[in-house]
């Protein structure tokens, strides 16, 4: 067997298998070394694709040519559109899949691809020389290659934990990584470990729905990938139901503190601040006895069932007790309980924006290793980093995206110009930009950067028409009046298009708060029988609608860049309505005197930034 490869890639998770797909794409020979316990692209928490502000990057990684949005779309079993009441700019895909139809599309896809060589063994160590790396496998077996690129997900010397016991692994029934020793002895890691938890699954026959709020699957919710422009759907739709949590369910957890690894010590690593166990919940909300649990099916042909909001490392008696006093579980049997699991995190401000470790030249890193949490934010950086070390290897210019414009560019901005001090999450509230980086606008914005790959397929066909009739469509808006006579007048009261008092241009018609700006274009064009796809009615109408809101945002942001000399008061800050409860504790911390100041501390989120540039100084 070939031992010598352009690229290697260490873990076949969310990260891996999209960096391997990419990578394959610039006709590189490369390897895909993941362990043999799990799946690729297995989703060992919550299965769904998407959801606030991930739905964005899921498209990115499908304006790049990545896999993530094809297979969710394949094992799609609920489509939903959240945030439908909110605006556009922060609507996002959310698709609940059949966790094990998308990991066997993932080994389907990758499998077919010629150059790319999957081996299912554990890498046990890594070492680098002048010309490149070394990989030793569990069967001593030696890989070489220029470059690396390393997804051990929650693997690096993992531990799980529920209740009292205690187990050495990665995520439950595999076996951890053991640190890549001789490679991580150069490595910067983070002072504390990260820590993950995940709810335990229940047998989905022991269920009682009728008492539930059904949730069914919205036909209208668009498919991820761009050529999938039908609404069609690969598989059938299920449900997902609400229940809540009660006093009982609360009262149970808060009266086994002590039991609790989080807050008896047993753990040491920090956990995801918007991803919080039961626990987190039942402690530090004391007053909150009643939160969401979304009961979710994890595929059509599995008996479990995932309670969304009830994560925890409590031990299972606790788990058992506390579950059956939920509406509809009284009877529910757990087929595997919760557990939370701590690891080791790549310190990321070592990384460049390319994903490489700047000191190791070639060495790339991305996903949970880089301390972020989610399947959306592991595919995102591992799809960049498996262009650039392609790029890299071809001698090529370096592809970075711009926070301005892409979730992923925010995310990887964030991560290399920070220290990491507790798991990140992407959400809408981090991008200065988030009136512009939108769903409907994906192939607008990431076109550019699908360019410089020079990768040419049917995608890049289909984005270049896409824009052209974008860019026809939007002439045909700019230029189109609207002229009040008494014709005219009839028709807008007919259609509830409001006054018509003076001749006024299309566009503002499409900006008038009370019309659905894709609703009236699609109306309208249909009406003068020109034809243009959905998508890009909606990106244009959309881009129409939020042109004077970005417009400000530009000048907010600009104002923003101005005023690091400006000095402001913390201790008014912190007793703002509009400053959340996060921020305010890092402003404690750190008592900023000047606007620069408060712009460095870590984690201050971008809307912060705005609300103290345009209220306070
Ligand atoms: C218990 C638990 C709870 C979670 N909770 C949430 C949650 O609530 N919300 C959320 O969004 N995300 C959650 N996640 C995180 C989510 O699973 C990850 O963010 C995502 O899977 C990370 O993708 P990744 O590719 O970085 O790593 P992973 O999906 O973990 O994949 C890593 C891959 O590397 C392989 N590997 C590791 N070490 C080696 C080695 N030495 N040799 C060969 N192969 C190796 C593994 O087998 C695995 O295939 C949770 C994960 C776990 C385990």
């Amino acid at each position: 067997m070939k031992n010598n490869f352009d690229i290697l890639i260490i873990g076949g998770g969310h990260a891996g298998s999209e960096a391997a797909w990419i990578a394959s794409q610039f006709g590189l020979s490369v390897a895909l070394i993941s362990s043999p316990d799990s799946q690729l692209a297995s989703a060992p928490c919550n299965p769904a694709i998407g959801g606030v502000g991930k739905g964005q990057v899921v498209r990115e990684i499908d304006a790049l040519g990545g896999l993530m949005g094809i297979l969710a779309d394949r094992a799609g079993i609920q489509f939903r559109t959240l945030n439908e009441s909110k605006g556009f700019a922060v609507q996002s895909t959310r698709v609940q899949i059949d966790k094990d139809i998308y990991a066997e599309n993932a080994e389907l896809f990758l499998g077919k691809l010629e150059n790319l060589t999957i081996i299912r063994k554990m890498v046990e160590t890594v070492d680098h020389h002048k010309s490149g790396f070394e990989l030793t496998t569990v069967d001593n077996v030696k890989y070489f290659s220029k470059k690396i690129i390393v997804t051990t997900g929650t693997f690096l010397n993992g531990k799980l934990h529920t209740g009292e016991e205690q187990n050495s692994g990665g995520r439950v029934g595999c076996a951890k990584s053991a640190g890549l020793n001789s490679l991580f002895r150069e490595i910067r890691t983070t002072p504390n470990r990260f820590k993950t938890g995940t709810p335990p699954r229940l047998d989905k026959n022991t269920i009682n729905y009728s008492v539930m709020e059904p949730q069914l699957s919205d036909p209208l919710t668009r498919n991820f990938h761009s050529l999938n422009t039908s609404f069609d759907r690969e598989l059938i739709q299920l449900p997902c139901y609400l229940t809540r949590t009660n006093s009982d369910t609360l009262s149970i957890i808060r009266s086994n503190k002590e039991r609790s690894p989080i807050f008896n010590g047993q753990i040491k690593g920090v956990g995801p601040r918007y991803c919080p166990s039961i626990e987190d919940k039942a402690y530090r909300y004391t007053d909150k006895d009643v939160h969401h649990v979304f009961v979710e099916p994890e595929g059509l042909n599995l008996d479990t069932i995932y309670p969304n909001g009830v994560s925890t490392s409590l031990p299972k008696d606790v788990q058992e007790s506390f579950i059956r006093t939920i509406k509809g579980l009284e009877n529910a049997k757990i087929l595997i309980h919760g557990y939370a699991v701590e690891y080791d995190v790549v310190d990321t401000s070592q990384l460049a924006r390319t994903m490489e470790y700047v000191s190791i030249p070639g060495l790339y890193f991305a996903g949970q290793v880089c301390g972020t949490s989610g399947y959306e934010e592991a595919a995102g950086q591992g799809i960049m980093a498996g262009i650039n070390a392609s790029l890299s290897f071809l001698n090529r210019k370096e592809l970075i995206l711009d926070r301005n414009d892409s979730y992923i560019g925010v995310m990887i901005e964030d991560l290399v110009t920070n220290k990491r001090d507790e798991p990140y999450r992407l959400f809408t509230a981090r991008s200065e930009n988030r009136l512009y980086v939108r769903e409907d606008n994906t192939i607008s914005r990431i076109r550019k950067y699908r360019r410089e790959l020079a990768l040419f397929s049917k995608l890049d066909l289909y984005q270049e028409n896409f824009l052209e009739e974008v860019e026809l469509l939007e002439k045909l808006v700019e230029s189109t009046m609207i002229y009040s006579n008494v014709e005219s007048k009839k028709y807008f009261q007919d259609n509830n298009y409001g006054p018509l008092d003076i001749n006024i241009s299309f566009k503002e018609l499409l900006k008038r708060p009370n019309n659905s700006p894709v609703d009236v274009l699609e109306r309208e064009t249909l009406r003068f029988g020109i034809s243009f796809s959905s998508d890009v009615i909606r990106t244009v109408a959309i881009a129409v609608k939020y042109e004077g809101y970005i417009d400000r945002a530009v000048i907010e942001s600009e104002k923003i860049n101005k005023l690091g000399k400006k000095k402001l008061n913390w201790e008014l800050l912190i007793e703002s309505k509009n400053i959340s409860f996060e921020c305010k504790l890092r402003i404690k911390n750190t008592k900023p005197e000047t606007f620069a100041q408060l712009q460095r501390i870590e984690g201050i989120r971008p809307a912060t930034l705005a609300y103290v540039a345009g209220n306070i100084i």
